[in-house]
């Protein structure tokens, strides 16, 4: 069969994912729980640095769990060897069931029918499933009303081949630091669990927080925490950069495949959205917004050549992307271009990118395309 995915691909531009980096965010985080679990978020690619060696790496580091978004991310780290428990985070539909069961993947669960249809697979294949409940404590996207988990609970939780391991929801505003509404989800879900427990329905593992709760409130750290972005090196705000020391795991590289000169009045690109204003050179990148590389990025936003910073220029199309070299002597074609990384003493990070764009860096670094060749390296 063909992997036409990889072969595909420009292979000037390159993602390099370090993976020392990668570890001692790891331990970073590590370091700011107090006998509470960590599980690696590794969904949507591990936020574009490829899913299967992070959750590798993550593992071998020390992460206790590995949380996806989707049935078919569990079900390929189950088919690479991972063993470590493996939630879906967000709820499952009843499609999904058989696989779960099959794969043995921890399932979200926030309905009566889909605990029941577990509950019959389970039972089928002679199972006992973990599985967690999610209660919607103010987000609006997934889980069951405190209200109702009451009744939840009667439904539900004697049903056979169920293991009710664990109990969650998730803030909505946490990251922004709005205290005032992520202490009132988190009273409203401990309010809710307290009754539960009293009724006689408990669940060994609480959590609630991502990677802003790990960094800045351990009173709110329960039994596990479930960080995404700060194993990548990035901060969810940059206010909480003084409380954690992280490494930025991905550096994204291409190349100069193209350099011309043009005379003063030359437009360049699709729609002549730049005009040069004097004899300019212009370089061509063979990465575009297919590659994840946002066309909100056109004439908007900088590139590192031979550690200088210099603009791109006109619109971002598919596969390539236009850079303004004028400023730059001795620049040759094949010169290596940083999109983000650091060359020389300068740094381009993807907050910087989500800065120029309004955007965040999840949206940055989770849009790098799998068609961009990922490079696995270790510090000396
Ligand atoms: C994405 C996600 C996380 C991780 O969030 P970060 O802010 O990246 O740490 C945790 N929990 C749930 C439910 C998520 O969807």
């Amino acid at each position: 069969m063909f992997q036409f995915v990889n072969t595909l691909a420009a292979s000037h531009t390159i993602a390099e994912v370090n993976l020392t980096a990668f570890r001692h965010n790891i331990i970073m985080v590590k370091k700011q729980l107090k006998n509470c679990m960590m599980m690696a978020v590794v969904k949507t690619n591990a936020y574009g640095h490829g899913i299967v060696p992070i959750a590798q790496e993550a593992i071998q580091a020390g992460a206790d769990r590995i949380g996806v978004t989707s049935v078919e991310e569990g079900s390929l780290l189950r088919q690479c060897g991972i063993h470590v428990p493996i939630h879906i985070l967000p709820p499952i539909t009843s499609s999904q069931a058989k696989d779960v069961v099959y794969h043995h993947l921890t399932a979200t669960i926030s309905s009566v029918d889909i605990a029941e249809t577990i509950s019959k697979m389970a039972v089928r294949q002679q199972k006992r499933m973990p599985v967690h409940l999610k209660l919607n404590t103010g987000l609006q996207r997934f889980g069951i009303e405190p209200n109702d988990a009451l009744s939840f609970c009667k439904a539900c939780y004697h049903l056979p081949g169920l293991s009710w391991e664990g109990i969650f929801t998730h803030f909505s505003s946490a990251d922004e630091g709005d205290w005032a509404t992520t202490e009132n989800q988190f009273h409203l879900f401990t309010q809710t669990t307290k009754k539960l427990h009293e009724a006689g329905y408990s669940f060994p593992v609480h959590h609630v927080g991502a990677s802003t709760i790990a960094i800045e409130r351990e009173d709110m750290h329960l039994d596990m925490v479930r960080t995404g972005i700060a194993l990548y090196g990035y901060t969810p705000d940059r206010r909480q950069d003084k409380l954690i020391s992280l490494n930025r795991v991905l550096s994204l590289k291409s190349k100069l495949i193209h350099i011309r000169s043009l005379p003063p009045g030359s437009s360049v690109g699709y729609g002549g959205e730049y005009v040069t204003k004097a004899n300019e050179k212009i370089g061509v990148l063979p990465i575009g917004h297919g590659d994840g590389f946002k066309r909100l990025l056109s004439n908007n936003g900088l590139v590192l050549v031979k550690g200088q910073c210099v603009p791109i220029i006109g619109t971002i199309s598919l596969d390539q992307t236009f850079v303004n070299l004028t400023a730059i002597p001795n620049v040759h074609e094949g010169d290596e271009v940083v999109i983000v990384g650091s060359q020389h003493e300068q740094i381009i990070s993807a907050r910087d990118i989500a800065d120029w764009i309004h955007s965040n860096i999840d949206e940055v670094l989770a849009s790098l395309m799998s068609r961009i060749k990922r490079v696995y390296v270790n510090d000396g």
